[in-house]
This record gives C-alpha cells, structure tokens and sequence, in this order.
C-alpha cells in the first residue's frame, strides 16, 4: 500500500482541547489528521519551518504576495484548524499568489474555489507528485475552504468543515 504523507497514525489533539479522560465520543470528535509533508511541484518539502511551531509541529511554508507585500506564511499543519503564523496579517478578501518558499515557483491551481472569489491551489502530499494526493486551498486570504484528493473518504470528511 502506498503510504499517504498524511500520517494517519498520528492523530492530534490541539493541546488547549484536551477530552477529558472518561470521554471516548468526545476524543473521536477532536481527532485532528496533521499534514506531515507537502511538496511544490519541484519537489521541495514544505514543512521546513521547525522554528514557527503548531502544537509542537511544523507547518506548512508558504510564499505570499497579495500585490504589495510578500513573505513566508506558515500555516497549522492540523486540519481544521485554521491558524497561520509568519507574515499573517493580510486583508481578509485579499487575493493572493501562493509560491514555494523555496523556489519561488508558483504552485498549481487546481480550479474555482466554490467561494466563487479565489481559485484553489495545490499541494502534493507525495514527493512523486501524485495528482491523487494532493490538498487544494484557496487563494483567498480568510477563506477556509479546501479539498482533500486522496483514497481516504475519512480524510475528505475532515477536510470540509
Ligand atoms: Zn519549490
Ligand atoms: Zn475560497
């Protein structure tokens, strides 16, 4: 079987969401998939910031500009949870462009976002590019909607709150 660079076995809690032990449901409802790899489409791993810290873990790298300024936003590597460190203060309805930290090169879109203003952009969750695992965000900045392209249904479930 392919192993998936979404760790299936490595389910997270945020840590302020802490079940209370005696609760099973509730444990199962806060399972939160974290993103362990995702690549540009030259191959660069974006999960290279070990000093900007989700929980613990590093997130995902990316290259913004909305036009004027530009830099490195990280975002969490949990899905679900939206919260962004680096350069993370733009206009929310900014339409940004999303490029490699690393190379520059633009990354991929994938389609119309269905917030019918920003397009989706992709991720390859495999160092072989595989176009069936990959995560499409969009590229307006505040909005949280994102596909999922993997086997898993579960994983799809997760990702379209
Ligand atoms: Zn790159
Ligand atoms: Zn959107």
């Amino acid at each position: 079987m392919v192993k998936s660079k979404i760790d299936r076995d490595r389910l997270h809690r945020p840590t302020e969401a802490k079940a209370s032990p005696d609760s099973q449901i509730r444990e199962v409802d806060e399972v939160v998939i974290q993103v362990t790899q995702a690549f540009c489409p030259n191959g660069h791993n974006l999960v290279c910031n070990f000093k900007l810290l989700f929980d613990g873990e590093p997130g995902i790298s990316l290259w913004v500009s909305d036009g004027e300024r530009e830099g490195e936003v990280v975002l969490s590597p949990f899905h679900g949870d939206h919260s962004r460190q680096g350069l993370s203060d733009f206009d929310p309805g900014s339409k940004l462009t999303i490029s490699c930290p690393i190379c520059r090169h633009q990354l991929p879109r994938l389609s119309k976002c269905s917030c019918e203003r920003g397009e989706l952009f992709t991720l390859y969750l495999t160092p072989t590019l595989d176009d069936s695992h990959v995560v499409a965000l969009c590229d307006i900045w505040g909005c949280h909607r994102s596909k999922v392209f993997d086997q898993a249904q579960l994983l799809s479930a997760y990702m379209d709150q």
